[in-house]
């Protein structure tokens, strides 16, 4: 059983370190989901994501983690008979195709290998065949601790393939690094609140354009749960068609006024600094394990260059200092270790971190 009074400090990429004022709004009596009170609180709440996420289209709350909607843009938006791209670069957009599979769509890959990114060339490629109706891709693939270009990919669809939809998993990018959904063009995304908003598991957040919203009223078999007709309804009244987690609605509340407190450039310079800083460590002692020019600015993926035992020293040091960091992911699994820096995590929670890692490598 945990000790609840010493709980682990954490560093795996989500969930992330939550502050204490952050865990007191979990624990705020509840609301009844219907009633004028939570309409405000879900009101206001999506109005401060729009301005965070930069779009004046819809945004829907969803108590499922954000795997949920993985599943929901594919089953809103892609029909039967149309094909989706899905780009894959590491374990999570890995995932996403397999997914898109499992809900029946007709999926093709692009592939690279973990560690490198997805270019807009590559993925221009593969559209000049014009068979595809949408594209998935990761902004931060959390396996390969490696941030992909979506800013170019998205510019160059705008302008070659602008009736192409794009879906894009921001879980680990949300918050932490820029996303500017309307002038993106994007049509999905979302994002986990165990990330980057640092907020404990359960809850997802997910933008959606028109034209998706309009396109999914006619894909059949979209399900109840993440149908969004049935979150669009609710969204007018400010609400959600299932009775929602209202402890994570207080919670991500009160971090959005934070976000927008800080402004929305210095959390992203905030992030870009711990990333720097992580960066320049895990070069000095072992290497980035990515591009170092796609390397994330939320978590950094080491390589372990030493052939260290990696889980020994994640022991080690959860042992001695109550500290949790993450080994690599699936197949990178000792050869790879990953540090998160993101959400409410501090530059000098972090050099903390470095340090005692450190102590185990002499
Ligand atoms: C964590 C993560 C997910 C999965 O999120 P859940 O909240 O566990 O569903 C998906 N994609 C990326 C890039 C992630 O980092």
């Amino acid at each position: 059983m945990a000790d609840w009074k010493n709980p682990p400090r954490l560093f795996i990429p989500g969930p992330v370190k939550v502050d204490e004022d952050v865990l007191q709004q979990l624990a705020r009596p509840t609301l009844g989901h219907r009633g004028k009170e939570y309409s405000q609180l879900h009101g206001e709440t999506v109005d401060m994501l729009k301005k965070i996420l930069f779009t004046g289209q819809n945004v829907f709350l969803s108590t499922s983690s954000a795997s949920g909607i993985w599943e929901a843009a594919i089953r809103n938006c892609v029909g039967l008979d149309e094909v989706v791209l899905c780009t894959c670069c590491g374990a999570f957009s890995d995932k996403w195709a397999d997914v898109a599979r499992s809900c029946g769509r007709n999926v093709e890959e692009l592939r690279v290998d973990w560690g490198l990114a997805t270019t807009a060339e590559m993925i221009d490629e593969k559209l000049a065949s014009g068979k595809y109706a949408a594209v998935t891709l990761v902004y931060n693939e959390t396996s390969t601790g490696l941030t992909n270009p979506v800013y170019q990919i998205s510019e160059m669809m705008k302008q070659k393939y602008p009736d192409v939809l794009v879906f894009v998993d921001a879980v680990s990018a949300m918050v932490g690094l820029p996303l500017h959904f309307d002038d993106l063009g994007w049509d999905v995304t979302f994002a986990s609140v165990q990330k980057a908003f640092a907020i404990p598991p359960g809850f997802a957040v997910a933008a959606v354009s028109n034209r998706a919203l309009e396109k999914s009223k006619n894909v059949p078999g979209r399900g109840y749960y993440f149908d969004f007709q049935q979150f669009a309804k609710a969204a007018a009244k400010s609400q959600t068609p299932t009775t929602p987690s209202i402890p994570h609605v207080v919670a991500l509340n009160f971090q959005c006024k934070k976000l927008l407190t800080e402004g929305m450039e210095n959390v992203w310079q905030r992030h870009k600094e711990m990333g720097d800083y992580v960066r320049v460590w895990a070069k000095g002692h072992f290497d980035i394990f990515c591009e170092e020019k796609y390397a994330s600015n939320t978590l950094t993926t080491v390589k372990n260059t030493q052939g260290v035992n990696v889980a020994e020293i994640i022991s080690a040091v959860q042992k001695k200092h109550n500290t949790i960091f993450g080994n690599g992911y699936g197949k990178l699994k000792e050869q790879t270790f990953r540090v998160a820096h993101m959400g409410d995590i501090t530059l000098d929670d972090l050099k903390e971190l470095l340090t005692w890692i450190e102590e185990e490598l002499s």
